[in-house]
């Protein structure tokens, strides 16, 4: 179960004092981080490669409509079936029926951030559905019984030994911390239930509208098998996943798993065109395409629009100074980190989820590491403006902002304030840093240093020396003239 977006601050706290939590986020800043930055200046000129992306994204979400009919009669051509999803209930109801005609025991599942989303394990579990995930880091995950805690690596917030001991307790087979034997373990619990399994579930990294394409991205191979071995393949995807043409696929894919894994290609690009056909060797003999609306067309016709470009690469959590020290779990839903702060509230509302988009130091890292240029910050500036207007700022920051506001106005009380905060601030500053404040203010200074107020105001500085200071316009100033 998801820890709910109401506690964040609580869980956000707890987060910090998880010593192996903060352990195992090391990872980010020391591996995924630099790997990243990396790949993507060896492709040579990223910068052309991400506007090239986001213009795909763009135009696939301004016509998405068309293009997703497109898609689905391709599909039908193909002999696929394609389902129409308006929200969670819907998509989980549509993949139970087709379950339960396939009459399907065992299904084993792809990772797939849509399935996150529409809590898809635990509603095919109560029915009776053995539910098999087969992505390793999701693996580890239901072992534990928890939830992924990163787009792209569930089980980051796992140390190694968490994770021996886990395989230890939960599969019987002697622990080891060795990387390679933990593999083989997990590989060989997983390697028996992909024969045993009668319905695959996977995502859909990209749907390509002019052939009925989906592609599937993994390192594993899992979802090759997942899609492949059983008898009935279903894919979940929302609907923005849709890119126009095959022609675009390549740019996608290079943006995609160098930010995300920082490697040239994964290991496995799939590209499923349709259920098998008489002529080839293996595949599904049904495939089922589920396409999820979910929230999406509110997405699609509000400010926050550019949400829906997501790839689900992950690079802006790994960036992003709040999540590298809480972690995933904290954010209490399906979508972590910065991205995560923005789709949160916009998939299960605003009221709920309004300390999210205040999860930010806004310092552009997100929009800078995201292969489709996404301005999460300015998305994070919006929702706080939405739930400001609904009322939805913490006690005393409405009246605080208006007597700031109001002093602005005065220029005399400016100085006036200026020249008390001097004085008031006498018993706590250091070298020009405030270090420790008392309430209301001490929240502040918790875990960062305060710029004391400066013993001169610029205004001051500028009437008493910076004026004299200035070059002249006619060059007597100096510096380069034409
Ligand atoms: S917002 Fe951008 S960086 Fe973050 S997961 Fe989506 S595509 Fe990746």
């Amino acid at each position: 179960m998801h820890l709910g977006t109401e506690g964040f601050q609580e869980h956000a706290r707890q987060a910090l004092k998880d010593e192996p939590l903060q352990n195992a986020l090391h990872l980010l800043t020391n591996e995924f981080v630099p790997r990243r930055v990396a790949a993507m200046q060896a492709l040579g000129d990223p910068e052309a490669l991400r506007t090239q992306a986001r213009a795909v994204k763009e135009q696939a979400v301004a016509q998405l409509d068309t293009y997703l009919e497109q898609f689905a009669d391709n599909l039908d051509k193909l002999g696929a079936h394609v389902h129409w999803a308006h929200d969670d209930a819907e998509a989980r109801d549509i993949i139970t029926s087709i379950a339960q005609q396939a009459e399907a025991k065992v299904i084993v599942k792809g990772k797939s951030m849509a399935a996150e989303e529409i809590h898809l394990n635990p509603h095919l579990e109560e029915l009776g559905y053995e539910v098999l995930e087969t992505d390793l880091g999701e693996y580890i995950i239901q072992l534990a019984e928890e939830t992924p805690s990163h787009i792209i690596a569930p089980a980051i917030h796992k140390t190694r030994q968490q994770i021996a001991s886990l395989l230890h307790d939960k599969l019987g087979d002697p622990y080891t911390e060795e990387l390679t034997d933990m593999t083989q373990i997990a590989r060989r619990a997983l390697r028996q239930q992909f024969l045993r399994a009668d319905v695959g579930i996977t995502g859909v990294n990209f749907a390509i509208a002019d052939t009925g394409s989906i592609v599937l991205v993994t390192n594993e191979g899992n979802g090759r098998l997942s899609s492949t071995l059983p008898r009935v393949h279903i894919a979940l995807m929302g609907m923005e996943k849709i890119i126009p043409r095959l022609d675009d696929l390549p740019v996608m894919l290079k943006v995609l798993t160098n930010s995300a894994t920082g490697q040239k290609i994964s290991s496995y690009v799939t590209m499923i065109t349709g259920p098998r056909r008489a002529h080839d060797l293996d595949g599904p003999e049904e495939l089922h395409v589920v396409v999820m609306d979910n929230g999406r067309s509110n997405i699609l016709g509000s400010e926050n629009r550019e949400a829906l470009y997501c790839l689900r690469c992950g690079a802006c959590l790994n960036v992003c100074p709040i999540y590298q020290n809480i972690g995933g779990h904290a954010y209490g839903w399906v979508y972590p980190g910065p991205i995560g702060a923005v789709l949160t509230p916009l998939f299960t509302g605003l009221d709920t989820a309004k300390h999210l988009p205040r999860a930010s130091t806004l310092c552009g890292a997100c929009r800078e590491a995201c292969p489709v240029k996404i301005n999460i910050p300015h998305m994070l500036l919006n929702l706080r403006r939405q739930s400001v207007s609904r009322g939805g700022a913490p006690a005393g920051e409405a009246p605080l902002f208006s007597l700031w506001a109001w002093v602005m106005r005065h220029p005399g009380l400016y100085r006036l304030g200026l020249k008390l905060a001097r004085l008031g601030q006498m018993p706590f500053a250091r070298r020009g840093w405030l270090g420790k404040l008392p309430p209301p203010f001490h929240s502040w200074t918790k875990s960062r240093d305060f710029k004391a107020v400066a013993p001169q105001s610029f205004r001051d500085r500028w009437q008493t020396t910076l004026q004299y200071e200035q070059p002249s316009r006619n060059g007597a100033g100096g510096g380069h003239h034409e």
